[in-house]
């Protein structure tokens, strides 16, 4: 079973209902940190949804180093710092090529200050085509583009592809991940990207596709999606269903659904903070979708 709970809706520019990118999956119980931009933390321990305390996160996964998906790594660090965390296991911080030199750097700046109490950090780099076990994040998975059947891996993954984004100061790829639990059940995100054959194969038939959709198609721009372009791609991979995220204010202005509706005919959703996405769940429970108001923790649907 996997959870896709959006944090942040949006890029950049935070809006009351879209803030900065930041998810929290849960595959078959193993809680990922996805993305973890300017305010994650605050919106991860308030949702009902995740975890209520820091000593209860494990891995943190990045899809790359642009500011909007990664400035919460510093206060983490920080927050880890604190004697008040008991945790004593480690902390996974999963990510493109480049991430080790962006924490190098933050250590230049912050030195002890952002050394964990107690707790060992593993740092682990993907290259396209890389696959993670979401209960042991720094063991290596066989898969990937090429990889024969026989070699798939059994359980649950989340595997890395190139997503087509300009790529930051830290290293050439940014990513997209296919995430799978035990029972093949497959949610992908699409992390900042324009189309590209990565995208579309990784989607192919995926139970869930989270996608961005940063700007009207008028303001189609280079590394991003725009409805027209999500349309596109969904008609290539057939997912069984589409949620759209990273919206700027321009394009969450917009009726974001019909606009792709209009060149797909497959269920879609646009994100707010707190749209949750379950896949694989027993029977009814299959494909829940709901919202919860950030701050929220005395309930709103699973
Ligand atoms: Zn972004």
């Amino acid at each position: 079973m996997i959870d896709f709970l959006v944090l942040g809706a949006g890029g950049a520019v935070p809006t009351p209902t879209h803030s900065p990118a930041a998810y929290w999956v849960v595959v078959d119980g193993h809680g990922i940190l996805l993305d973890p931009g300017p305010g994650a933390l605050v919106r991860l321990v308030r949702s009902p949804h995740g975890p209520d305390s820091l000593d209860q996160l494990t891995t943190v996964l990045l899809t790359h180093l642009h500011l909007d998906h990664c400035a919460d790594l510093a206060p983490l660090l920080f927050a880890l710092h604190s004697p008040l965390l008991a945790s004593t296991e480690p902390l996974y911080l999963i990510g493109p090529e480049g991430l080790a030199t962006y924490l190098r750097r933050l250590s230049e700046l912050y030195g002890s200050w952002i050394e964990p109490y107690q707790r060992r950090l593993v740092v682990r780099e993907l290259a396209p085509g890389d696959a993670m076990d979401p209960a042991a994040p720094d063991r290596g998975l066989k898969c990937g583009p090429d990889t024969t059947a026989g070699d798939e891996p059994q359980g649950a993954s989340v595997t890395a592809f190139a997503a087509a984004h300009p790529e930051d100061r830290f290293g050439r790829y940014c990513l997209g991940f296919q995430f799978r639990d035990a029972a093949g059940h497959c949610a992908v995100f699409s992390g900042d990207s324009e189309p590209c054959p990565a995208l579309a194969e990784a989607s192919r038939g995926a139970d869930l596709l989270v996608v961005e959709c940063s700007t009207p198609d008028e303001w189609a721009m280079a590394g991003h999606m725009t409805p027209t372009r999500v349309a596109e791609l969904c008609r290539q991979a057939q997912p069984q269903r589409v949620v759209l995220t990273h919206q700027y204010p321009p394009a969450a202005e917009l009726d974001l659904p019909d606009l792709v509706g209009s060149g797909y005919a497959g269920p879609v959703i646009a994100a707010r903070d707190g749209t949750l996405v379950r896949i694989g769940a027993d029977r009814g429970g299959s494909g829940r979708i709901g919202t919860t108001p950030p701050g929220d923790r005395s309930g709103g649907q699973p």
